[in-house]
């Protein structure tokens, strides 16, 4: 399952792209329910803005976005992502370097300290090698992280390019009053002011039929980046280091028109759910990578007792679906 930046700033709780305000970490209702052990979870809080990575959770599943948003259920990290997060770092950080020694080994030698980095800001993450004491498996999967770094030299050139931004958070409110935000892994700006919005992905390009559900995330930050700036982003570029493949697309108009209705009416329908409580569970084959099916009653569980005040009964609005 591809990562976003959204997720892992998300999961570090520095919450920039997250779905809801920042809380504090009084107790939650489902907390106090279910034992001391989930007391310290954040508070619940209704949704107040949507980020890429949460609005597609709500596509995929509204019981898992009700987990992820509004209970905030813990999830454990996984080598994947946590992965994503190491690679995405070590193509930051090379850029703090002069253009000509941003090269291939340049970009691996900061593999193991940016390693030492991120298991200081997210200790959790010590725990996937907590059973690989010689540290073997440790080794494999440092050095995958080093043939995706070395890939991307093969797709773009850093001696050539001079980010505008890097990891840049951004946040605009439509005129609904809906909130956006993300966080877009690099800004390219030409001389001539053409924008381009880039996102690395460490997993592999999806099949054509699949590139348009790809590229939501990329016409997501055009919306924003065109309400901030009252400019169209010329490029959205994935750089997928998986598969060693690059996708593009030239946004006009209509597409960032498009998906501000789309995102409008997905609202709408997570602002009817939060009211009504009534969270359905969505299961297609990505339930296997879903942390959550012991409280999923596709797979037997129970949802935490939901933690919002309910303020309209079922059914009395209709249900709108998300897509
Ligand atoms: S297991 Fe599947 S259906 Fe259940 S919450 Fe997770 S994604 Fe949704």
């Amino acid at each position: 399952m591809e990562t976003s930046t959204e997720d892992t700033a998300e999961a570090a709780s520095g919450d920039p792209g997250a779905a809801v305000e920042p809380v504090t970490g009084e107790p939650t209702a489902a907390g106090t329910a279910e034992g001391a052990a989930e007391v310290s979870r954040p508070a619940a809080i209704a949704p107040a803005s949507l980020s890429p990575s949460r609005a597609n959770d709500f596509m995929q599943c509204p019981l898992l976005y009700r987990f992820r948003v509004i209970d905030r259920l813990p999830e454990k990290p996984s080598e994947a992502a946590t992965r994503g997060t190491l690679v995405h770092s070590v193509l930051e950080r090379l850029f703090d370097a002069p253009a000509t020694e941003r090269t291939a080994p340049r970009a691996k030698s900061l593999v193991p300290g940016q390693w030492d980095r991120l298991r200081e800001s997210r200790p959790e993450v010590v725990e996937l090698f907590a059973d690989d004491p010689d540290g073997e498996r440790l080794a494999l999967w440092l050095g995958e992280a080093e043939r995706l770094v070395e890939r991307w030299f093969t797709l773009e050139d850093p001696t050539r390019l001079e980010p505008a931004e890097r990891e840049l958070f951004v946040e605009a409110e439509l005129d609904s009053g809906l909130r956006l935000r993300g966080i877009i892994d690099r800004v390219d700006v030409a001389p001539t002011g053409e924008v381009r919005i880039v996102d690395y992905k460490t997993g592999k390009a999806p099949r054509p039929e699949y590139a348009e559900g790809a590229l939501f995330q990329m016409k997501f930050y055009a919306l924003v980046v065109w309400r901030l700036k009252n400019v169209i982003p010329r490029r959205l570029q994935l750089v997928y280091l998986g598969s060693g493949d690059v996708l593009t697309y030239d946004p006009v108009l209509a597409d960032l028109e498009r998906v501000e209705r789309k995102l409008l009416a997905l609202w709408e329908a997570i602002r009817q759910a939060t009211e009504t409580g009534d969270w359905r569970p969505r299961p297609t084959k990505l339930c296997g990578w879903c942390d959550h099916q012991e409280h999923c009653p596709e797979f037997g569980g129970t949802p935490p007792p939901y933690p919002l005040p309910v303020t309209s009964a079922i059914g009395e609005q209709g249900r709108m679906g998300p897509d």
